[in-house]
Order: structure tokens, then C-alpha cells, then sequence
């Protein structure tokens, strides 16, 4: 089973951050995601993974560090989509494959045309999986827009995204 989030603070290990921000994402995975968004896009389906990487805290609170992003099999229509319950097992292999450790810091899926923002249907998603924690990211191929959302008390509110380039990856 993958590891999710930790959601108790003091299990996260302490390491400042290099700029402000509140995730880090690395070029593969930002590619990996605006790719995964192009081809859904193109049979007018909306696409979906998970983001592994790292999670730290510092003194101004908890950063993550996404490196991967993995997907499965997914059920999609224009409006929305899930993972294929009845075979999960390409995502966990997926996530096995992976040579570093990790934890799932978040999750993306796309939106069509509409813009980025998180839907009741995305809120209610991200706080059954991530509790008040994680990250969301959200990709609008044909409007070629991405934001990032992280939970909160308040429920999900935009974040600021540092895209980490291959070889200034912190590792
Ligand atoms: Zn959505």
C-alpha cells in the first residue's frame, strides 16, 4: 500500500526550505502531469494520479517535495473521474517501481476548459484522502492553466509552486 501523507506533524522530518514555498515540484513530474492532461484532453477525458515525493517542516510550517507523479487505470468521462477499483494493482506497482523513499504528498486529476479550481466533488475528494494536509494540483489543458491547492483547516487554498529543475533537485 502506498504511504500517505503523515498527518501528524512531529513525523515529519525538520529541513529548512531553499526559497519560499509551499511545494516543490520536479520537472519530471510537472511534465509527467501537463502529458497525462494532453492525452485525456485529447479523447475529451478528464485524467488523475497521485504525487510521491517528501514531506518537511521548517519554521514556517510543512513543505513538500513532489518528484513523481503516478497513475493507474481510471474510469473518465469530460466531467470526472476515479481510479479503476476493480484493478488498483498497476497503481501500487507503479509506486513500487519508485527507488527513493517516499510519501504520497498529494494528487492531481484535470479539468476541461474550465479552468482550475477545486470543486465540491475535488474538496470533498481531497479531505477524505488528505485530511486537512496534502497537495492538490489541478491542470487545464485547453486553457493551459495549472494551480495548486493545499488543505487546510478551511478546506483547500491555493499554493505556491517552485518547479525544481533535474539537476537542482534536492535529494
Ligand atoms: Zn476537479
Amino acid at each position: 500500500m502506498p504511504r500517505i501523507t503523515p498527518h501528524i506533524d512531529s513525523k515529519i522530518p525538520e529541513r529548512k526550505r531553499i526559497v519560499n514555498a509551499d511545494i516543490f515540484v520536479s520537472e519530471a513530474a510537472i511534465s509527467e502531469m501537463l502529458d497525462h492532461a494532453d492525452r485525456g484532453a485529447s479523447e475529451n477525458a478528464e485524467v488523475m494520479g497521485l504525487l510521491a515525493g517528501r514531506m518537511y517542516r521548517d519554521e514556517n510550517g510543512v513543505y513538500a517535495e513532489a518528484d513523481k507523479a503516478v497513475t493507474a487505470k481510471l474510469h473518465a468521462d469530460e466531467v470526472s473521474v476515479r481510479f479503476d477499483h476493480s484493478d488498483m494493482t498497476p497503481l501500487f506497482d507503479a509506486l513500487d517501481d519508485l527507488d527513493f523513499e517516499y510519501v504520497i504528498v498529494g494528487w492531481y486529476h484535470s479539468h476541461i476548459g474550465i479552468g482550475c479550481f477545486m470543486s465540491e466533488t475535488d474538496i470533498r475528494t481531497h479531505s477524505s484522502v488528505f485530511g486537512g494536509s496534502g497537495f492538490a494540483v489541478v491542470i487545464d489543458p485547453i486553457k493551459e492553466e495549472l494551480k495548486v491547492f493545499k488543505g487546510s483547516e478551511n478546506g483547500p487554498e491555493e499554493a505556491s509552486m517552485v518547479v525544481m529543475e533535474s539537476h537542482t533537485q534536492m535529494a
